[in-house]
């Protein structure tokens, strides 16, 4: 499989409401979007979007590495996925974001001249019988904003069918932060609830919000202490809890995720794609999960499209189990670049949405590009 053009789009697309986390206030999806041509005429999309504080990428540098690394591969033959991580490193150090955005171009490819969805793609790959279709997904919803705002859409968003939940701590004090978790707690009661500090908690007080009593019913605590600590302090947090410790900006893939493994530091992890470096890997870090009977949600930076979104599923649908549930971001955007976004039905996404051959998602030109960042400009290669 050889490429014979692409084009790189910068992307800014505005969330229906800002969204505070601890340490960095979003208003827009910075995001990129590639588009690769094949010498057989098809047409197979990536995406990546920007994490300053957890893959220290910006749109501008986010661009430049994917360009980079598309017009050096151009001349290579693109035979085997299970390559791409190794022929990727032979290019380019680092750079998960623009790695997986171009994984999952080069897959989208693959898996539309294989006709298969890139899920059971994913199954036959891994040796798992293939099956027409899988168990729904259940979506995580962020809750944030006022207070009042949180309860109005736990209770809106329950009755729709939602059942995982995230509570944005860590920019109010300790004290603030149990009693809203400990309301919201008892208002989403039986459904699984877990708060994630982006790592803005001294140890001490992660310590103090997982022992105290308002914290007891939540099903994980995801990243209270900041990544680059000491993983002692993650071992110490971990001996303390008596609730489940998720970790995101701590995991960036299989070396972290066995370190961690190894000193019992850690319940489960989330995995996004822009960490790992793609869809394979991603796929590799939730089986080791997994098989140590561990816990993992699969999840899209806030905000991705519905491109990463479908990429990112397709590994809970490949797997059929996400047992802390699916962060799929565009449900915040003001608009997507597709013609038929992926939407919650009762809470869950359905395999059935991504059934076409390749990733399953089609970006509509014409939308993208009127959503090309400020200051930006379409790049063709
Ligand atoms: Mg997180």
């Amino acid at each position: 499989m050889k490429i014979t053009s692409a084009t790189i789009y910068p992307l800014s697309i505005p969330l229906i409401e800002p969204m505070k986390m601890s340490r960095e206030m979003v208003v827009d999806a910075k995001t990129v979007l590639l588009c690769l041509s094949d010498e057989e005429g098809r047409t197979g999309w990536g995406e990546a979007s920007v994490a300053p504080l957890m893959t220290g990428e910006t749109l501008a540098s986010l661009v430049g590495s994917i360009q980079y690394l598309v017009e050096q591969a151009k001349s290579w033959d693109w035979v085997e996925p299970k390559e791409f991580a190794r022929d990727f490193a032979k290019i380019l150090y680092g750079n998960a974001s623009a790695k997986s955005c171009f994984e999952m171009a080069l897959l989208d490819l693959f898996t539309q001249k294989q006709s298969l969805p890139l899920w059971r793609y994913l199954r036959q790959t891994n040796n798992l019988p293939d099956i027409e279709n899988s168990t729904p997904i259940p979506l995580l919803r962020m809750l944030g904003g006022s207070f009042d705002k949180e309860l109005a859409d736990a209770k809106s968003f329950r009755s729709l069918g939602f059942r995982h939940w995230k509570i944005k701590i860590g920019s109010l004090s300790l004290k603030e932060d149990l009693q809203r978790v400990e309301i919201l707690s008892n208002l989403l009661e039986g459904d699984v609830v877990s708060v994630d500090a982006n790592g803005a908690m001294s140890l001490s007080d992660a310590i103090q919000f997982c022992e105290s009593k308002e914290a007891s019913k939540l099903a994980f605590a995801e990243q209270l202490i900041a990544a680059d600590l000491s993983i002692e302090d993650f071992v110490l947090l971990k001996k303390r809890s008596p609730i489940p410790i998720g970790l995101d900006e701590s995991i960036h893939g299989e070396p972290e995720i066995e370190e961690f493994i190894k000193a019992k530091a850690l319940d489960g992890a989330s995995l996004k794609l822009i960490k790992t470096g793609g869809v394979l890997p991603a796929f590799k870090a939730a089986q080791i999960l997994l098989d140590k009977h561990l816990q993992m949600n699969l999840a899209c930076k806030v905000a991705e499209t519905s491109l990463s979104g479908a990429a990112t599923a397709s590994i809970g649908f490949a797997i059929g189990n996400v047992p802390w549930g699916f962060s799929m971001s565009n449900q915040y955007l003001q608009f997507d670049i597709c013609d038929q976004p992926l939407v919650a039905k009762q809470g869950h996404l359905d395999a059935s949405q991504l059934s076409a051959n390749g990733i399953g998602v089609i970006p509509n030109t014409d939308r993208v590009k009127s959503a090309i960042a400020k200051g930006h400009t379409v790049i063709q290669c």
